[in-house]
């Protein structure tokens, strides 16, 4: 296995809003047992300037000795706690003056013009910065009705799990997906689910002939 994974996002136009909200998912899902320096580079690049193409580039670590830098941690828990309160969409007003607060403190520009046939294609750069931007950042294509991200965004709803993912669109009538794709913990959290249910259906006799001797 190699000690490294190359990470590249694709150069295509604007591509910067997923590549940023897949970012903050990274962060925000990261924890202990996970390849430490993805949580480094994942901050490193939330935080400067997505336009930069040498910054979109970047080299995981898989050495798990690598020590996570504590302020991508905290920015990994307040991200986690911000989108649990959007799937639950508890509270979004308080996100949404939040946003407007600190959207000043996004600087955006747009790095490279060009007119492909009749449709003038653009890249924005965002640079979040530390502080309440990169959440900023984060909350304005979240919530953001036109974005898909509003529509996309699920929490898993195995109890130990609980990462966040996005979901394809477009399949109306589909099956509802509520676990991690990829992984069995739909499966796992069907278990969980079966003892309880089993026990349930076990305590409703015995409710009964409690009633009888009394
Ligand atoms: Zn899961």
């Amino acid at each position: 296995m190699s000690d490294w994974i190359e990470q590249q996002t694709e150069r295509r136009p604007l591509a910067s809003t997923e590549h940023y909200v897949l970012l903050c998912l990274d962060l925000a899902n990261w924890r202990t047992g996970d390849v430490p320096d993805l949580a480094n580079v994942a901050y490193r690049r939330l935080t400067t300037n997505t336009a930069d193409w040498s910054l979109r580039w970047a080299t995981i670590r898989t050495d798990p000795t690598v020590p996570v830098e504590p302020r991508a941690l905290e920015l990994g828990a307040e991200m986690r706690d911000v989108l649990t309160r959007v799937v639950e969409h508890r509270n979004l007003a308080a996100l949404r003056k939040r946003r407007d607060a600190s959207i000043a403190a996004v600087s955006v520009a747009a790095t490279r013009l060009q007119v492909l046939d009749d449709s003038l294609q653009h890249e924005h750069g965002y640079a979040a910065g530390t502080g309440d931007g990169s959440i900023a950042l984060l909350l304005a294509f979240v919530l953001d009705p036109k974005r898909r991200f509003s529509r996309q965004l699920r929490r898993c709803l195995l109890p130990s799990c609980g990462r966040f993912f996005v979901v394809p669109l477009g399949r109306r009538g589909g099956p509802v997906q509520d676990y991690c794709p990829g992984t069995d913990h739909q499966r796992q959290a069907d278990k969980l689910r079966a003892p309880a249910r089993a026990k349930r259906a076990r305590s409703r006799p015995s409710r009964a002939s409690a009633r009888k001797g009394k």
